[in-house]
């Protein structure tokens, strides 16, 4: 029998599955993303976990025809390499993935993706109608974006497409998002980000009442939609978002006309009614082309793994025609 591997390779913890020809998952491992100190005790991390996700399996690695792996970035996509991660400690500078689970599987079909991207296979292969055109938003520490358009899967030159969470979304440029540059998206409304948000619209206003522990250093985007309907700063907060939120979510439709828009990311999956409704709600307004389904992922804390998993079942695509 033929079986395939996926990866999910985050900052905190890697996983891996493995699945018969049909998809049925019969195998899985998951550990603790090693933190260095080089690249390559990551590497060997991922390699640790695929071997114990094959001896839970009961196979050897070498039975495994194809892998996916949906992986943080930034890459070098010719390399089959991490460069730089940002969430892992400075002295990891590379982290070769491609050509280490190609010699442990013994096969060149090794499918590397950001995770976004992963997440819009997983999500276009356990879609109903498995559509050719659709978008998965993660709105998490970050924001990003996995796009299918016209039945391919978009990666870029440098494999860089779907960076949505840096669309300039407020002109007046009030925020400096992570990446160094203004009035980015995600500088607003990524888990990272609101914490900063909240502070500059508390100083804004200073008349709006609040008992958000802005000064805390452990405040987070979390106690703001756990205030949500009891704080006056919180409430409005999240209407922000929302407004924000619409702006990118409708740039992304006109961009690549979706017939479904999917969300990921702690953000909008422990806040689907504040986070995710609103967007549906307000990108109703907005939208000047057909307007597409905006839902929740199914697979919630798995897309990564199963998109991972779904790519190597599909060379790559998704497309459930090609299992
Ligand atoms: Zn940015």
């Amino acid at each position: 029998m033929d079986y395939y591997a996926g990866v999910d390779l985050g900052a905190t913890n890697v996983r891996a599955a493995v699945a018969t020809d049909d998809g049925t998952t019969v195998g899985i491992d998951r550990r603790p993303t090693p933190r260095g100190p080089t690249g390559i005790d990551v590497t060997e991390g991922v390699l640790r976990t695929v071997r114990r996700a094959c001896s839970d399996a009961g196979i050897a690695p070498e039975s495994i025809v194809a892998a996916g792996i949906g992986s943080i970035g930034p890459f070098d996509l010719a390399e089959g390499t991490v460069i730089d991660p940002a969430n892992l400690p400075d002295s990891i500078d590379r982290i070769p993935l491609t050509g280490p689970v190609e010699k442990l599987i013994d096969s060149d079909e090794v499918h590397l993706h950001n995770d976004t991207t992963a997440g819009v296979i997983g999500e276009r292969f356990h879609a109903d109608r498995n559509p050719d055109d659709m978008v998965y938003i993660t709105i998490s520490s970050g924001i990003g974006a996995g796009v299918c358009c016209d039945g391919d899967i978009m990666g870029g030159w440098d494999g860089n497409a779907g960076e949505v969470g840096h669309y300039l979304v407020d002109p007046r440029e009030r925020l400096t998002c992570g990446c160094g540059h203004d009035g980015h998206w995600e500088a607003y409304c990524s888990g990272n980000g609101i914490p900063n948000y909240t502070r500059l619209l508390a100083e804004d206003d200073p008349t709006i009442t609040t008992d958000l522990p802005l000064e805390d250093p452990d405040f987070t985007a979390k106690d703001v939609f756990d205030f949500a309907g009891e704080d006056e700063l919180a409430d409005y907060v999240i209407e922000q978002l929302a407004h924000w939120n619409a702006i990118g979510v409708t740039n992304v439709i006109h961009s690549f006309a979706p017939i479904v828009v999917s969300f990921g990311g702690a953000v909008a999956l422990h806040n689907e009614e504040l986070v995710v409704d609103a967007i549906r709600d307000r990108v109703s307004e907005m939208v000047m082309t057909n307007m597409p389904e905006i839902r929740v992922t199914d697979l919630g804390d798995d897309v990564v793994l199963e998109g991972a998993l779904a790519s190597a079942l599909t060379g790559g695509t998704g497309d459930r025609r090609r299992l």
